[in-house]
């Protein structure tokens, strides 16, 4: 059901349209948000870019706001440059500049580090943007009948956050996105801990809608076991690490075989480059946990 092939579509939800981006909002698309009302609010803009031109032909936009910094949610930002820009505060350093970005994501003094700031600016079209206003956990916005509350849920990024919206009994989930491949984690500063955390956190959170940022909408007759499906499978991925660490490996050896992503997926620096992030991810808990020892030369052994 979830994989199933369909177009752009809109997804009413009372003055909120969910917009899903092709195969709903299937990576390296997302499905968006577009809040009408006196105050016009685009959340995410990583959908199809006609309907953020739409939008636009029909009046400006106040506010665009981010859930977090990653390119699939941040596309089409450059379209709202006369919006106010709202971020997570933990996230806001990633968009004043590309140092930021390169120590959020983990490339900052690697060996390819200058390529990567290259394909950065020339393929991605990072430029430093201010932030005007940078929200924190628990923030409410009032826009006319509607709220929006900021339900911060680190752990995919630092500033990762969920949107309730409480009067439409509808939350957004962004990356908490239930999907069956599992949580990301794939940057320096995703954290596994917080990411389970958060899971738990908003899990605990009752609504009519589930709007994940890729995949369809879920009804809250639907919700039961997903967020628990979701979280299991970082315990999953982490016996496998341990089950490989019964004999020493280093950080290269257990990425070789994939613990994540399962398979060789092209282009394949950027996917073993994601990998390797995941996979220190889960070596930096199992080591927290006791689970695993760093011994000679780079190497790890479960205990
Ligand atoms: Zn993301």
């Amino acid at each position: 059901m979830a994989s199933k092939a369909a177009p752009r579509q809109i997804v009413p939800i009372g003055n909120l349209s969910v917009l899903h981006g092709d195969n709903w909002g299937k990576f390296p698309l997302v499905n968006s948000l577009f809040l009408r009302g006196p105050v016009r609010v685009v959340v995410d803009p990583g959908s199809n870019i006609e309907f953020f031109e739409e939008i636009l032909r029909e009046g400006p936009v106040q506010i665009l706001l981010n859930t977090h910094y990653h390119g699939d949610h941040t596309r089409h930002n450059r379209l709202f440059s006369e919006s106010a820009l709202h971020v997570s505060e933990a996230d806001a350093p990633v968009y004043h500049s590309l140092d930021n970005l390169a120590a959020y994501i983990g490339r900052k003094g690697r060996y390819d580090e200058d390529m990567w700031r290259q394909m950065a600016v020339e393929e991605r079209g990072y430029t430093p943007r201010s932030v005007d206003v940078a929200y924190r956990d628990g923030e409410v916005y009032r826009f006319g009948e509607t709220t929006v509350e900021i339900v911060q849920a680190p752990g995919h990024t630092p500033g990762h956050s969920c949107l309730l919206f409480r009067e439409l009994s509808a939350i957004y989930l962004a990356d908490i996105d239930l999907t069956r491949f599992g949580p990301w984690y794939g940057n320096a500063a995703s954290d596994i801990d917080l990411f389970l955390e958060s899971i738990e956190r908003v899990s605990r959170i009752q609504a009519d809608w589930y709007i994940p940022a890729h995949g369809p909408i879920i009804p809250g007759d639907r919700i039961s076991g997903r967020f628990e499906a979701f979280a299991k499978v970082i315990h999953d991925r982490e016996e496998r690490i341990l089950e490989l660490l019964r004999e020493p490996h280093t950080v290269a050896g257990i990425v070789a075989t994939h613990p994540i992503y399962r398979r060789q997926f092209e282009p394949k620096d950027v996917f073993d480059f994601m990998e390797e992030m995941m996979v220190v991810n889960h070596l930096r808990r199992s080591l927290r946990l006791q689970q695993i020892d760093a011994i000679e030369e780079g190497r790890y052994r479960a205990r």
